[in-house]
């Protein structure tokens, strides 16, 4: 007679963090002999949507500078992996939201980065305190409304939207740099905002890369989540990885199972030239 299994044993189990959580370089130097990241040349703009699929338009860290990219492409689905300001001033959150409003895409699903403080309440409140005083051109902006201003797409902070039968996830979370928004400590305190991550979502947006995948700074140092890449290898796995944040890890690689996409806009030196990056996925079957 088979036994039946707990109610624990019915998901599996979320992950514990890595023992090399704190250290990228190191996580990534032992992995890399068993773990893949292949390049994966983009779809070219001008190759027409197969039928029956649904295309996605992916951009990042535009930095109130989207008037000065060149042409995004239409398709169903616009992507936006997180800082689209500099410093979250409620007037640039406003700006971002017209400019979303001109674009054609019926769907825009859009998350924070660790550069739209007003994004982040916790954040705001140390301002007002004054215990950021790096962040003091902000401290008047009432924060309380920021995410009510972006009216033109479907904003996520730790929850899921379902986009044609697509389920997307995003998160705002990076590991700790310079007190920003939305920074965690490697290790458990990410990790914890890793774990509400639902199996089953087909797309990830995140605004950090994980480790090994668009995750390379100018000084040449693998700084990427060791616990999203393991959240979305044993856990998760979405069929798409979307982020930016590393603006010089722009670009798209696979494990083979799950394809990452560091679509920043801007470079390292904030000139927004690179363009979006466009996927395809098959339209899922009517329920
Ligand atoms: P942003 O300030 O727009 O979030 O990130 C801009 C640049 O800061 C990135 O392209 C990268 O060069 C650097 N940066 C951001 N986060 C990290 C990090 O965690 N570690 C290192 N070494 N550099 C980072
Ligand atoms: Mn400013
Ligand atoms: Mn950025
Ligand atoms: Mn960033």
């Amino acid at each position: 007679r088979r036994v039946m299994s707990s109610d624990s044993d019915h998901k599996s189990a979320t992950l514990e963090a890595d023992p090399l959580a704190t250290q990228p370089q190191k996580a990534w130097d032992q992995r890399k002999v068993v773990q893949t990241a292949a390049k994966v040349e983009p779809v070219p703009f001008d190759k027409e949507k197969p039928p029956g699929h649904v295309r996605f338009v992916c951009v990042s860290d535009t930095h109130s500078r989207s008037d000065r990219m060149g042409a995004i492409p239409d398709g169903d689905v616009l992507l936006h992996a997180g800082d689209f300001t500099d410093l979250g001033h409620l007037q640039k959150v406003k700006d971002f939201n017209t400019w979303l409003g001109t674009l054609p895409h019926p769907y825009k699903v859009v998350i924070a980065g660790n550069h739209d403080l007003t994004f982040d309440p916790k954040l705001m409140q140390e301002i007002r305190a004054g215990n950021r005083p790096m962040f003091w051109a902000v401290r008047d902006e009432e924060a309380e409304t920021a995410k009510s201003l972006l009216t033109n797409c479907i904003y996520l902070e730790d929850s899921e939207t379902n986009v044609m039968g697509i389920r997307i996830w995003g998160s705002p979370w990076q590991p700790w740099f310079y007190d920003w928004a939305f920074n965690e400590e490697r290790g458990k305190p990410i990790l914890n905002k890793w774990n509400l991550i639902p199996e089953g979502v087909d797309i990830l947006v995140t605004h950090g890369p994980p480790l090994g995948h668009g995750d390379v700074t100018i000084t040449g140092q693998h700084v990427g989540c060791v616990d999203l890449l393991n959240t979305i290898q044993k856990r998760v796995k979405p069929k798409y990885h979307i982020f930016g944040h590393i603006h010089e890890g722009y670009g798209i690689t696979t494990d083979g199972t799950t394809t990452y996409v560091n679509a920043s806009v801007c470079t390292v030196r904030y000139q927004p030239v690179n363009p979006p990056i466009i996927f395809d996925l098959p339209t899922p079957e009517e329920a």
